[in-house]
């Protein structure tokens, strides 16, 4: 052979998910088995490599890169250029990481537990039998731990365990799969766990985790430490336990996920088809909304008045443990009180919880970052984000920019998330909720804090809701120097449809959902909009109503029940039916409410299709309070008869706002079948049948004046399946191209992702 002549070297450079998921190894294993010499290091950009050898092996090697890479990564490859082969290199080495400021590798999210950790945590030889905090460079905590880049283990919380020689020696060695798994650990170095009772003393047992699952077993609460925060637990068989952990969390009726070992099991409670059992498997663990089958196992407590259970299946080493315990399913819910952030520090948790776990199961790898478990559903075979969090955070989702600079985005007052843009890439934090109490907002800054720097994101702008008032409108004034652009909620909404596919405006638009603060100082809430990235129309709406107490006609239903009988009868006449329809209602309620409503007192306008839905409901009697948001149209979405195709009349006049749905119409029809003694289930379908029309209409009539065949659909109102699958079907049937979000929620979760991309739109525009 004739040396040099056909060596070739290259240098490759990989961004994308490439550290902390095995990808070094896979390069040296394959670099190694091509015979080719070089090296691989991690960047803080990713990761460098380079590779001398046959070109027919690098070429190999490429394509290995690209087909053959561990599950958890996600390799792009950058760039590569042919360097001068260098003589006497003959063995392929890692180097040590090479810190470049102004790049940064990907952050991956948490990972469940591959199926070799899982062989080895139930077999009695191996030394991590049994060991909760089992993980390996395919599985484990990521997001949760990271304090800083680049991912090493002195930037996450394992920085303060010190790993034995044996644990070291797997963290050393390339050909084992734990080489460079930062949370690597086993029971002699790592971190542990431990019961309390629920003031926080330890209860002596030799197996804290058999004495759980026995507390479980009885009955007991448990407030267990995971990935991305504390769990409450309780056996979700037994009506007792599952009612005892409503009184004591003061929650109603909204449904509990539940936690199943298997497949296997899910399929005894829930329909799982092909996609649902993919998504229930795959590396986030999400929760799924599957329909239940009926069965007398669980408790009709853990989700009452729903069509659905919430399932995931065990993540953490720590829940394959414990679902080994006598019962067919663990309610599993996010350790907090009602509108607090999810608790993920062991003292925290402690004091707030008292009063709901009787028992704690804590550990000591500390949680950096709190994620609460995602929320996910399957729509027309294909996954639908509810709620975004563990699992899914930080992935970024690209998209066409048109600015240059980094932004901010702060996002909505409910559901909060925040994005950070950044080159082609937004990053949607997790989901943070409800910014009213003080330790969510706390969260909120924190959260805006720790993405910034995982990035290394330096935002010139920021992006904020046109409501003045909300806290995230507040924060985002604080900011000097930077741009400030404010966006109209349901042009957020419709943008983060346009940001997740690409598509240029004009578009129509449709955003329904509970509230929105309008550019005309009203409130709305069903809006046709022609959108462009950087600005919109608004071309009509839900006919607009009284909001009876403003907040308080959403938190009670039967206010807005009252509004729409008052505007479509008259006061007189809707006095003297109300107390009739709303019977739990005491009469000088209704009556004050009415007085209200004729003087315009405290009764904001409003164009939102989230409170006709709650008046509805509450007008055939199904829900008069919402104990939880949404309440009242899950219920009437659950009451529809599926086989009913007729709909209530469809009117759609025109005045200066643009094109109107009306409303009178069809509180007039729903009174006369409700006097008529027609069902419930009939009144309901025939609801949905009409917001099925009523907004196809509206689309349609927007598209043809626009000469467009795109409609894109946003808000909250669409994870109503019969309205979205509805609409849906209806446009497309008449030739539209219809577009929704699915990979972030259609909820506000969307909205800080639909600010970036209006803000980036506008300031583009503003540079020319
Ligand atoms: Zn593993
Ligand atoms: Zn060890
Ligand atoms: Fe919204």
């Amino acid at each position: 052979m004739i040396l040099g002549l056909s060596l070739e070297r290259r240098k490759i450079l990989i961004s994308g998910a490439v550290q902390g998921v095995g990808f070094r190894p896979f390069i040296y294993n394959s670099a190694v088995k091509l015979g080719l010499s070089g090296y691989v290091a991690n960047t803080s950009a990713g990761v460098t490599v380079e590779a001398q050898g046959r070109s027919t092996s690098i070429e190999s090697f490429l394509r290995a890169i690209k087909n053959r890479h561990p599950p958890l990564a996600n390799p792009k490859i950058v760039s590569w250029e042919n360097l001068l082969p260098v003589a006497d290199d003959r063995s392929f080495i890692i180097r040590d990481s090479q810190i470049d400021e102004n790049h940064r590798a990907l952050i991956t999210p948490d990972a469940a537990t591959c199926p070799d950790c899982l062989v080895e945590l139930f077999d009695p030889a191996n030394r991590r039998y049994r060991y909760p905090f089992i993980n390996c460079t395919n599985c484990g905590p990521r997001y949760t731990i990271i304090l800083d880049v680049p991912y090493d283990r002195p930037n996450t919380t394992m920085g303060t365990f010190e790993m034995c020689p044996e644990c070291r020696s797997e963290y050393d060695d390339p050909s084992d799969r734990r080489f460079h798994a930062q949370p690597n650990a086993c029971p002699m170095c790592g971190p542990h766990v431990w019961l309390t009772d629920n003031h926080g003393n330890s209860i002596d047992t030799d197996d804290p985790i058999a004495q759980t699952t026995s507390l479980l077993e009885e009955g007991r609460i448990i407030a267990l430490k995971g990935l991305g925060g504390f769990h409450l637990a309780v056996r979700a068989d037994c009506d007792a336990a599952v009612n005892e952990l409503r009184n004591r969390k003061y929650r109603k009726a909204k449904a509990f996920a539940i936690m199943v070992q298997n497949i296997e099991t899910a399929r005894k409670f829930a329909t799982i088809n092909e996609s649902a059992e993919k998504l229930l498997s795959n590396f986030s663990r999400p929760i799924v909304l599957c329909p239940k089958i009926t069965n007398d196992t669980l408790s009709l407590l853990v989700a009452p008045s729903s069509r659905f259970w919430g399932i995931m299946l065990p993540y953490a080493p720590m829940h394959h443990l414990i679902m080994k315990g006598r019962f067919p399913a663990l309610v599993m819910t996010s350790g907090n009180n009602s509108d607090e952030p999810i608790e993920n520090e062991n003292d925290s948790a402690v004091e707030n919880l008292n009063g709901i776990a009787d028992f704690f199961l804590m550990h000591n790898r500390d949680i950096y970052t709190r994620c609460d478990d995602s929320v996910l559903k399957v729509f027309q075979a294909e996954p639908l984000m509810i709620r975004r969090a563990r699992g899914y955070v930080p992935t970024p989702i690209s998209f066409r920019r048109l600015w240059t600079e980094d932004i901010l985005a702060v996002g909505a007052e409910l559901k909060n998330t925040i994005t950070y843009v950044k080159d082609d890439q937004a990053f949607t934090s997790q989901h943070i909720g409800n910014l009213i109490g003080s330790s969510n907002y706390e969260n909120f800054l924190r959260t805006i804090e720790k993405l910034a720097a995982l990035i290394d994101a330096k935002p010139r702008a920021v992006a904020c809701d046109l409501h003045p008032a909300i806290v995230s409108t507040r924060f985002a004034e604080t900011y000097r120097h930077i741009h400030l652009i404010r966006v109209q909620h349901h042009h957020a909404h419709i943008a983060a449809v346009m940001g997740e596919h690409n598509l240029e405006g004009p578009v129509v638009g449709i955003a329904a959902d509970g509230i929105g603060f309008g550019s005309d100082n009203t409130i709305w809430g069903c809006e046709l909009l022609t959108a462009w990235k950087d600005r919109f129309v608004r071309q009509g709406s839900l006919e607009q109503m009284p909001m009876p107490g403003g907040d308080a006609a959403a938190r009670q239903p039967w206010r807005m029940a009252v509004s729409y009988l008052v505007k479509t009868l008259g006061c007189d006449k809707a006095l003297k039916l109300a107390p009739e329809l709303l019977r739990n209602i005491e009469d000088s309620r209704i009556k004050a409410v009415a007085e209200m409503i004729e003087n315009s007192i405290n009764s904001p306008l409003t164009s939102s299709l989230g409170r006709l839905f709650d008046g509805i409901s509450a007008l055939i009697g199904l829900c008069m309070d919402n104990t939880y948001e949404a309440q009242a149209a899950i219920e009437l979405e659950d009451a529809v008869d599926e086989k009913e195709n007729d709909a209530y009349p469809v009117k759609i006049t025109y005045n200066e706002t643009g094109l109107i749905l009306e409303i009178r119409p069809l509180i007039e029809a729903i009174i006369r079948d409700i006097q008529t003694g027609i069902e419930n289930s009939t009144i309901a379908a025939k609801f949905h049948n009409f917001v099925v029309a009523g907004l196809s209409r509206l689309a349609q009539e927007l598209a043809s004046d626009l000469a467009t065949d795109v409609v894109a659909l946003a808000g909250g109102v669409f994870q109503n399946d019969l309205i979205l699958s509805g609409l849906v079907n209806t446009l497309e049937r008449s030739g539209l191209k219809v577009y929704f979000n699915r990979e972030l929620p259609l909820n506000d979760g969307a909205i800080s992702f639909g600010q970036a991309v209006v803000a980036d739109a506008i300031l583009a525009r503003g540079d020319k």
